[in-house]
Formats: C-alpha cells, structure tokens, sequence
C-alpha cells in the first residue's frame, strides 16, 4: 500500500459509497482507516521482538537501501538475495563469502524469516495442495497445478500463490472472503511459496515451474508493493529466473492500482476477476462493484492499456443460472472489447456454505458457444483438485479462529 493507499481504502470502506444493496453491509471509514493502518504495518520492514530486521520482508530495492546503511557496498544486496533466495541459507554464520566481521554485524541487526510447509494434500489429478505456517503462526494456501500432454509428460506447471492472509474485499462465493483479513504476506513470503513449490514440481514431476498465478489467498493489488516486490524477485537471477510474461497478477478491481501498474508498466501480465458482466449482478457478489463499477473499471483498464499497450485476461467463474445466460454471454463480449482481450471461463470449486454453484457441463457448452459466436477469444479452465479442497481459502478457513477485518459484515 503506498502513501496515497488511505483516501482508497476510505473510498473503499464506504465514504463514497453509492446507493446499492451492499451500503448497508459495508463499515465506514474508520474501519478504513484502521486497514490503512495494518498494510503500512505490513510493507514496512518487519522487525522482531528483538529489534531485528526481517531481510526477506525488504523489497530487493530496500535490501540495497538496509546495506547503504549499514555501510556496506551494494553488491552485498545481490549477494545476501542469492543466500536468502537461491541457497534458501537463513543462517548468517553459513554465508561463506560474507566475512566474520559482516556476518557478525548482520546477525546483531538481522534476521531472515521464512515460511514453513505444514501440510500438503495431493488430488487424484495430480493437484499439490500445500498450506504454510508463518512466523506469527498464521497460514496460507499455494496451489501446484499441472497439466499433462497426450503422453502423459508434464507440460505446463502453474502455480497458485497467496498474497495476504484472509482478504477484506467479502466476494460472496469465496471461502478466503469468509476469513477477513489479518494481514499482509511480505514479498519475501509470497516469493517463497514460489520457490519451494518449484522445487516440489521438479522432484514429483521432473519439471520447474512454467506459469505462476497471484489468485490465491487475498488481493494482490491491496498489497501492491509486495507482491509487485516478489515478481521481481522471482523473475530475478537469485529466484526462479522465468520470464515477467510467464507471472500473472490479478485483481478484483483495484482502480487506483491498476492504473499503477500501467503508469510503471510492470512487465507481468495483469488479470481482472471479472465473475458477472453486469453491475446488477457483480453487485450481488463482489461488494467492491460498489466503489468500482464496470463504468469505472473500463476507464482504468483503457488506462493501463494506454500506459502500457498490454491486453487483460478477464476471469469468469461461471455459476449455475446465475452468470450463463444468453445476456451474459452478450455483456461479457461488449466487456471483452474494451481493450485486447481473452476470457478465461473458470469452474468453480463449489465451497461449503456458498448458494451459488458450478454451473453444468452443457451451460458450459452453451454459454462457449455463445462467446465463440460473438468472436470472443475464451478458454476454459476446469476445476482441479476438487478431492483436496483446491479453491484459495478451504484448508486455511478451517484453521482460523476468530474472524479478521472485512469490508462485509458477518
Ligand atoms: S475473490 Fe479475491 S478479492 Fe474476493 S474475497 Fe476472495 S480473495 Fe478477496
């Protein structure tokens, strides 16, 4: 969040809020505030009990800054990401090219947390579910989902990571929504849930990582320094080295940070959570349409795509007779116009509690139908892991106690 991030969250939490069923659910602005308050806590350097810098919380811009001053030369940012990174080396007295007197220095001053594999579930499809304990004692979710070639052989391994744990933004068929929030994941954190389950992919299936997804746990773009942070870091020499077009980052509809995005034209590719082409319907179960209509979503993403020439993949869960109509499937083409475009037709991992429900095969088949007819460039995604609860949220909703801050109430 940076420093403008208040008059959003306020914006968000209510203070211009039109008139739509949602008003009435939604707190005002010093539940805003008090949000603002946690994403400043949260991107700022986290610090331990003892005073200590946690390195791997510093975007790798701030790791250069720590050691200016620390008084060290900036290469020595290169050297501690490859340890932190690459090594997966928290221990100071380890990092062999750093002298004794360095490593000494560090060791007073810092520290390197990291993230601590507590569970992993596998599906009969192949899906690698794995939930991690953070230093606070907090958990998320990261997704290993591959896809397979006629013969069998591993072709693409996407992974689905989380960038906060729980999310305020309450999307009414989402389990992570029924959290709240607690807080922000450090880049380091979110870089890390890729760079172990990298190595999970080569040693179950002989091959790294080709596409990684930010649709997991939280809203990338309500932590928009961190997760723009860990992109870098992953796409870096000390991380994974892949290609900026191979991470996808996606939002609900974060207006202000999309056009962001576009204004420092970050090289990954962008992904808008679309779920219903009309106001009337999206108001019914993505309460951000109420501060971010469609309106004012086409007016940012031209935005972006202005800034950056870049197209937008629009994500579409598609619900049994609510988003599959003949009118959707309309809508949903005018919407693909606006700027280059590709839909993603997704279906849904049906979650406990939640009405709406994975819509048929052959309303699938007849809303693609639909979209082809209208010349939309759509694909489908089907649901994966349904036998180990695969949808963001499901594992970590069960360990959660009380509930943290939403935008929506219980
Ligand atoms: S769908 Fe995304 S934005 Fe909506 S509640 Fe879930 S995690 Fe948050």
């Amino acid at each position: 969040m940076n420093s403008s991030g208040l008059c959003e969250i306020m914006r968000l939490s209510g203070e211009k809020f039109r008139l739509t069923p949602y008003r009435q659910n939604v707190r005002f602005w010093r539940e805003g505030l008090n949000l603002y308050i946690d994403s400043i806590m949260a991107t700022a350097p986290q610090l331990t009990e003892d005073r200590k810098t946690d390195l791997k919380s510093l975007t790798p811009g701030k790791l250069q800054q720590y050691c200016t001053e620390l008084g060290l030369q900036r290469f020595r940012a290169d050297q501690l990401a490859q340890w932190m990174y690459q090594k997966k080396e928290s221990d100071f007295s380890r990092m062999t090219n750093l002298s004794k007197e360095l490593r000494e220095k560090l060791e007073e001053s810092a520290c390197i947390r990291t993230i601590e594999p507590v569970f992993r579930a596998e599906s009969a499809d192949g899906t690698i579910k794995f939930l991690y304990r953070l230093h606070d004692g907090h958990r998320v979710e990261a997704v290993l989902i591959p896809d397979f070639d006629e013969d069998g052989q591993p072709k693409r391994m996407t992974v689905c990571i989380s960038s906060q744990v729980g999310c305020v933004f309450g999307c009414s068929f989402c389990a992570t929504g029924k959290m709240g929030f607690f807080r922000n994941l450090t880049c380091g954190e979110i870089a890390d849930q890729a760079i172990h389950i990298n190595d999970e992919a080569e040693k179950v299936y002989g091959r790294g990582l080709t596409n990684i997804v930010y649709m997991g746990m939280g809203e990338p773009l309500h932590n928009y320094e961190s997760v723009v942070a860990s992109g870098h870091i992953i796409t870096s020499k000390f991380g994974l080295g892949m290609s900026p077009k191979r991470l996808t980052i996606s939002t609900v509809g974060l207006g202000k940070q999309i056009r962001q995005y576009g204004e420092e034209r970050q090289p990954f590719n962008l992904a808008l959570s679309l779920h219903a082409a009309t106001d009337e319907k999206r108001d019914q179960i993505m309460p951000i349409n109420a501060s971010m209509n469609l309106n004012d979503l086409r007016e940012a993403l031209k935005y972006y795509h202005e800034q950056t020439g870049a197209g937008v993949t629009y994500e579409y869960l598609l619900f049994d007779h609510f988003n599959d109509e003949e009118g959707d499937a309309r809508e949903l083409a005018r919407i693909s116009r606006w700027i280059p475009s590709k839909v993603n037709i997704i279906m849904y991992n049906n979650v406990e509690g939640v009405e709406l429900q994975r819509a048929k095969e052959e309303r699938l088949d007849r809303f693609m139908k639909m979209l082809t007819d209208q010349d939309v460039l759509a694909t489908v995604r089907r649901s994966r892991g349904d036998d180990i609860d695969a949808g963001c949220g499901q594992l970590a909703i069960r360990d959660q106690q009380k509930k943290g801050k939403s935008l929506v109430k219980n």
